[in-house]
């Protein structure tokens, strides 16, 4: 099946899921966009407000802005790929929860199969946790590690700069790293699940699709 058709299958199934407490408050379920050969996944924390009412990621005001830091680099949102941790909304914005974390992983993990980017980039800390766990943000943004093949580039999450302006000029210090980033990254990484996915209740989940 085409990669276009695949994330579209993902999308359908997080629209329908109702793996953890979050589709309660579900309006509509934000799975990620962009094209299926992005070289870029950017991948955040969780849809807010206006996400939730429009489906659609980063669409608030940490989108505008994460569209203006691209727009720094000389990308458009419609060339990368954007997603979260968890694609539907935690109540009132809370942090997502270590189940409703591990519930939605397969749609992520899937997601990273089908686009294999070149780079990923972990908006916050609960999607650097997910590649680098233990670490602390302020220790490792803006610094790139190999992980299982994969490139992962650890930033602030854009609103983490909106509520603290200080972190506004280290928030497009690391994005300018990324061009150079992307041409350096060599042969495209394969993802490899940290567990084999047949081993765990994810492969329930991943027959879904
Ligand atoms: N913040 C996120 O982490 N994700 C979104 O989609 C919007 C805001
Ligand atoms: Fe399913 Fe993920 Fe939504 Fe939870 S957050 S209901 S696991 S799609």
């Amino acid at each position: 099946m085409d990669a276009e058709r695949e994330l579209g299958k993902i999308a359908d199934a997080v629209s329908a899921c109702k793996k953890c407490e979050l589709h309660h408050s579900r309006s509509k379920g934000v799975p990620g966009e962009g094209p299926s050969g992005a070289e870029i996944m950017f991948i955040g924390e969780g849809p807010g407000f206006h996400e939730n009412r429009q489906g659609r990621p980063f669409v608030g005001a940490a989108g505008d802005f994460l569209v203006e830091l691209l727009a720094g680099i000389g990308l458009k949102r419609e060339q990368v790929f954007i997603t979260n941790v968890v694609k539907c909304r935690p109540p009132g914005n809370r942090d997502p929860q270590p189940d409703e974390l591990q519930a939605c992983a397969p749609f992520l993990e899937r997601q990273l199969q089908i686009i294999n980017p070149k780079v990923i980039v972990t908006l916050g800390r609960f999607s650097m946790a997910k590649f680098i766990p233990n670490a602390k943000i302020s220790d490792i943004h803006g610094q790139p590690v190999r992980i299982k093949g994969m490139m992962v580039m650890p930033f602030y999450h854009p609103a983490a700069a909106l509520h603290r302006p200080s972190l506004r000029s280290v928030v497009e210090e690391d994005f300018a790293k990324l061009p150079a980033l992307i041409k350096d990254v060599g042969d495209i990484p394969v993802y490899q699940p940290e567990k084999p996915l047949e081993d765990d209740n994810h492969a329930e989940q991943l027959s879904m699709f």
